[in-house]
């Protein structure tokens, strides 16, 4: 005689299901973020004379810069000096996104594999 197969959503086990509320909570409190790369950049200027020419130290800037692809292309959006401190914010927004993803997919993996692993020793039964 068999044992009754467990249903799915009650065969997982209570540390994995509070994982996935931590995880989920954790989502939630993300804020705007960006991909790509912020660059800081001196730059060179069209004058001959102009002493950005000869010296790096006397260049013009800093100019700040958002770049990143969509579609395949590169998008690059100017920036000011102001708009820096929320534009660095969101890019450890996006680095906090993608370690958040990184875990619920190893949490994912664990726990449908466990699922897998019951599925066939019920099967065996
Ligand atoms: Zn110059």
């Amino acid at each position: 005689m068999s044992r009754p197969r467990p249903l799915p959503s009650t065969a997982i086990p209570d540390r994995y299901a509070q994982r996935l509320q931590a995880l989920k909570r954790e989502f939630q409190e993300l804020e705007y973020f960006c991909k790509g790369t912020l660059l800081k950049r001196m730059m060179k200027c069209g004058k001959t004379q102009c002493a950005c020419r000869q010296d790096p130290a006397k260049r013009h800037g800093p100019y700040f810069e958002w770049t990143y692809k969509a579609k395949g292309k590169t998008v690059n959006v100017k920036l000011t000096r102001d708009v820096m401190p929320m534009f660095r914010a969101a890019s450890r927004q996006h680095r906090k996104l993608r370690s958040l993803l990184n875990r619920l997919e190893r949490l994912s993996q664990t726990v449908l594999r466990y699922q897998a692993r019951l599925a066939q020793s019920a099967d065996r039964d």
